[in-house]
């Protein structure tokens, strides 16, 4: 296979800027393509009040990069931090965009500026192209921060240059939900005519809608794994933009590709942020990490309940609800402790922290983002917590079983790609526990069926930890459907 330039484009990257799983993709899987043979050319905008260590890191690239706006120029810097021979990231420095302590929001309530934060941004990395003399293959954007690209692409603002000649795009939905849907009224920030603005473009009811140009324009558009891919195509996962995938769909343009995982970064022989390692042969660094995941939250140190653990974003999306209405009765009636480990909506925080006051000896929860108790958390918890509404692919799972550490998962998107229902009689080829319907009954049934294989039946529940830590979520593999993905597209030129 030819190797290939490919400029990808997101709004965040681990480890420079966080704040869900788009981050945990562009940080891993732009790598294993560059250790494919394929160079790699990460845009994304520059936060100096969240990258940290990485602002001294920085070599500035290229001054002066001019993005229309509207009817006027905005000026940018391009700064650098190369990985690898192959592996680029460049950073769009525009201060007054992303000079912010928060990527998209203050306290929940969007920055009022992020249409022309990201039209901005999708705009800046096509410049961004032309100004390093790139010469990409493929132009993967991902989510709606970066779609407009795609419809750049497609538009003689950008079609007109030898840079472009040969270059197809891809459009990675990472949740379906997130569309950057706003206002027509700024439709004239994009630059391009009101031409664009039509049923089978960047119009979604009378709005602009920066999703659905990159849906429409891709040469490919993919999510993040075979059941979410299927599920958005009806209106109860599409959030109404069904309609345009089933179009894709239909023409084979559209699908599912399974995210990975850092399998450096979440192990559990080599995780520098546990307090004791463990394999699948030695299994003993584990209790010690229950123990210390119990001591630092003032849960009582006993091995014998099972302890859930959560690690999420607080929002709908999540199932948090769901998990509120079921636990006081488990923690009223059930031997099992839990920790949890989240910020988000108010409501959701403050409904956990007074749970946690009241049963102080049964349930701790910390609200905040903390990338150190989510390692410990997953190393010391038996059972990981996902009841999630809807999950486009879900890393924690998978993150989960490296630990020996089964999921407890509602059985959506790539939750249900991911994880095999326990079995009685074949427990080595189970890797956790599902439930199907999203109500706060099925939950705790869930939960006492799994506390019970835990308490009832070790041999078992060994037996599928044992299976759990064999399974394979490295991008290696996921690294070569994305290649399929790239020829499928360049072969739509
Ligand atoms: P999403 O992208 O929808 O938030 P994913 O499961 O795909 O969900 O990815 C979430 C990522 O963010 C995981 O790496 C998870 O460990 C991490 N994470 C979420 N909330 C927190 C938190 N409060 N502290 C530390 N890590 C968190």
């Amino acid at each position: 296979m030819k190797k290939k330039t490919i400029v990808w484009i997101c709004s965040e990257a681990a480890p420079f800027a966080k704040s869900g799983g788009l981050a945990d993709v562009s940080g891993a899987l732009p790598a294993a393509l560059a250790d494919r043979g394929h160079h790699l050319h990460v845009i994304m905008p520059f936060y100096p009040q969240i990258m940290g260590r990485y602002n001294q890191k920085l070599k500035v690239r290229y001054q002066g990069l001019g993005v229309p706006l509207g009817h006027w120029n905005e000026w940018a810097q391009i700064l650098d931090i190369r990985i690898s021979e192959r592996l680029c990231f460049h950073f769009i420095e525009h201060h007054r965009f992303f000079d912010r302590p928060s990527l998209y929001d203050h306290n929940g309530v969007e920055f009022a500026d992020n249409p022309e934060r990201f039209i901005f941004f999708s705009r800046a990395a096509m410049q961004a192209v032309l100004a390093m003399r790139l010469k990409p293959d493929i132009i993967h954007a991902n989510d709606w921060h970066s779609a407009l690209a795609c419809v750049y692409l497609r538009s003689p603002l950008y079609r007109q240059f030898d840079n472009f000649s040969h270059c197809a795009s891809i459009v990675t939905i990472h949740n379906i939900a997130y569309q950057g849907n706003f206002e027509k009224s700024k439709m004239p920030l994009t630059g391009l005519g009101w031409q664009y603005f039509n049923y089978h473009c960047l119009e979604f009811h009378d709005r602009l809608c920066l999703l659905k140009g990159g849906v429409m324009t891709a040469h490919a558009v993919n999510t993040v794994s075979p059941t979410y891919a299927l599920e958005t195509l009806s209106p109860e996962y599409g959030f109404s933009l069904d309609p345009s995938l089933r179009e894709r769909a239909m023409n084979g343009d559209y699908k599912g590709i399974l995210n990975g995982i850092d399998s450096d970064e979440w192990n559990p022989e080599s995780d520098k942020l546990i307090p004791s390692n463990f394999t699948r042969e030695r299994m003993a660094g584990k209790k010690v990490c229950k123990r210390k995941l119990q001591r630092e939250m003032s849960l009582p140190e006993r091995s014998d309940v099972p302890l859930f653990g959560l690690v999420s974003r607080l929002a709908y999306q999540k199932g948090i609800d769901i998990f509120a209405s079921c636990v006081e009765e488990a923690l009223l009636k059930d031997e099992m402790q839990f920790v949890i480990l989240g910020s988000g909506e108010p409501f959701l925080q403050t409904r956990l922290s007074y749970l946690a006051s009241k049963h102080p000896e049964k349930i701790a929860v910390k609200i905040g983002f903390d990338n150190r108790l989510a390692h410990m958390i997953e190393a010391g918890s038996d059972i990981f917590l996902m009841p999630s509404r809807y999950e486009p692919c879900g890393l924690n799972q998978m993150y989960s079983m490296r630990y020996g550490t089964a999921p407890l998962v509602r059985a959506t998107g790539g939750l249900d790609d991911t994880v095999s229902n326990f079995d009685y009689a074949n427990p080595s080829a189970s890797t956790g526990f599902k439930f199907w319907d999203l109500n706060p009954r099925s939950l705790l049934d869930t939960m006492r069926w799994a506390a019970s294989v835990y308490r009832n039946k070790p041999q078992s529940f060994k037996a599928m930890q044992k299976n759990m830590m064999l399974q394979d979520f490295s991008w290696n593999r996921t690294a070569g459907e994305y290649e399929k993905l790239y020829d499928n597209a360049a072969g739509r030129l």
